[in-house]
């Protein structure tokens, strides 16, 4: 009893002084995450562990109004903190009571709670907001993109701001509630697995789930009218996959291609180990844009990326992108090529399976079409810059990357380090450094001079990424080959190029 007493002492003292002596210990949260590319994206000061999104939408006026509640963690003493954002907000509550906003920059929102957040507490935000997503441009673009019968939202690195408040960067990554309320005839496409679709008074509304942690760019929303598919994987997978009503000439090809993702999954899963989510599948809508986007658990396709018929190739790239980027994603932006390297090489492991040529051909391909004046020598994969995030050679050279280090570490410890990444960092965040090193730790190898020559100098590799015992390409030869000839085109090679080239006609 006597102990028991001195402890609810000292818990009462420590209780008095983590309390700050005055308002001025608490200070605003930073407007950015710290990243270098794109210093105003994200925030400072608090970590989300849920949005819950509920909203209204009419197509076809394009309005969409509605709720975000946001659970947060305090990491400062905050006496304000920012979301990023782009439609008109109404109201902002913080543990219930109202809170004034303002809005600065491009994103920026920024919030005074009536009381401030001490390090560590535990916040409940919610925003009321409403607006027509399509009309609302920053830096010149809106990532809602309008369809005949809808809209979608998707887009990298921006898509969030156009439908919900969010701490905007990769770093920080929650579980998603999505609810959606649309006209009757209309159906909602996002994340997860689908617990409810209700009709009442002419609105129906549907709510989805991610129960895994997720990028805020990775959330999508589609609204429209689609024909849905849903089965089971063997490995028992549910799988939701849909395709606009309105499809045309695409529609085939597309279905041909999107309804092989539960097999695609498995196979993939044998070269990156288990699946980390509960649910798969991929919706085709009727936009004009080109891209493609590894959305979690449901990958955005365009019509485009099947208007040269079937493309089995980019789907092993979107699905890729579920071990390597969703589950583990970049902690910078900087560390795309952890994204868009990975997912490129397992496109040339696709393409070795489809007798299309080899992952060997495939990189000895990119290594002999770029001379070494080539422009596309100057990007870094493994930190391109902003400007050229989502450069070629941010695949392409970060797949022949991927390629050398297989003939430096061997396939036994190559393949350990493939399927051993995914687990080692699931749910988390990671940069190339850490790649770096776990893979020296796999394979017991000094990788520092491979990594600076293929994906931190901006200047040509002097010879090709040569298996062991393998001649290497020629150094200097700018066609690859003593001989001056080209390597023949893998047969693969334009359909694993459709994957990204088309990125460009977004903004
Ligand atoms: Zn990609």
């Amino acid at each position: 009893m006597r102990k028991r007493l001195i402890v609810s002492a000292a818990s009462a003292l420590s209780l008095f002084l983590a309390v700050p002596a005055s308002a001025t210990d608490f200070q605003p949260g930073a407007a950015g995450a710290g990243d270098s590319y794109y210093p105003t994206y994200g925030n400072g000061g608090y970590r989300v562990s849920h949005y819950d999104i509920r909203l209204k939408y009419q197509p076809a006026t394009d309005e969409l109004e509605g709720t975000t509640t946001i659970l947060a963690t305090a990491t400062e003493n905050l006496s304000r903190f920012n979301l990023d954002f782009a439609l008109n907000v109404q109201e902002v509550r913080v543990n219930g009571r109202p809170a004034t906003f303002a809005t600065s920059g491009e994103q920026e929102l920024e919030i005074t709670p009536a009381r401030p957040l001490a390090k560590g507490s535990q916040a409940t935000v919610v925003v009321r907001y409403k607006g027509v997503p399509s009309t609302v441009k920053k830096y010149g673009f809106t990532a809602w993109l309008r369809t005949p019968d809808g809209a979608v939202a998707a887009g990298e690195p921006e898509s969030a701001w156009w439908w919900f408040p969010s701490n905007d960067h990769p770093s920080d990554k929650a579980t998603f509630d999505v609810s959606v309320q649309v006209p009757d005839g209309n159906q909602v496409i996002s994340n997860g697995i689908l617990t409810g679709a209700t009709s009442q008074a002419g609105w129906t509304r549907y709510s989805w789930r991610e129960n895994k942690p997720q990028a805020t760019y990775l959330a999508t929303l589609a609204v429209g009218k689609f024909d849905v598919t849903t089965d089971t994987t063997p490995s028992g997978l549910p799988v939701y996959n849909a395709y606009s009503k309105d499809l045309g000439e695409n529609a085939d090809a597309a279905r041909a291609s999107v309804e092989r993702t539960g097999e695609l999954v498995d196979w993939l899963s044998g070269y990156f180990g288990d699946y980390p989510f509960s649910s798969v599948g991929g919706y085709v809508p009727n936009v004009k844009t080109g891209f493609a986007l590894e959305t979690q658990t449901r990958v955005f396709y365009s019509p485009r990326q099947f208007a040269r018929g079937t493309n089995t190739s980019v789907v092993v790239h979107e699905l890729a992108h579920q071990w390597y980027g969703d589950s583990v994603s970049v902690s910078h932006w900087s560390d795309i090529w952890l994204n868009e390297g990975f997912a490129r090489y397992a496109q040339f492991l696709w393409s070795e399976h489809e007798n299309e040529g080899t992952a060997q051909e495939l990189a000895d391909y990119v290594y002999a079409s770029h001379p070494a004046d080539d422009a596309f020598w100057s990007v870094k994969p493994g930190d391109p810059g902003a400007a050229d995030q989502f450069s070629n050679a941010v695949y392409d050279r970060g797949a022949v990357a991927i390629q050398a280090l297989r003939n430096a570490v061997g396939d036994d410890a190559f393949f350990r380090i493939l399927k051993g990444w995914p687990a080692e960092h699931r749910y988390g965040n990671a940069t190339v450094q850490d790649f770096q090193a776990y893979a020296e730790k796999i394979s017991g190898k000094k990788l520092g001079d491979l990594f600076t020559t293929w994906l931190f100098t901006a200047a040509k590799p002097a010879t090709g990424p040569a298996p062991a015992g393998a001649a290497s390409l020629a150094p200097g030869a700018d066609a690859g080959r003593a001989d001056g000839q080209l390597p023949v085109e893998p047969k693969s090679w334009k359909k694993i190029q459709e994957t990204n080239s088309l990125h460009d006609a977004e903004h």
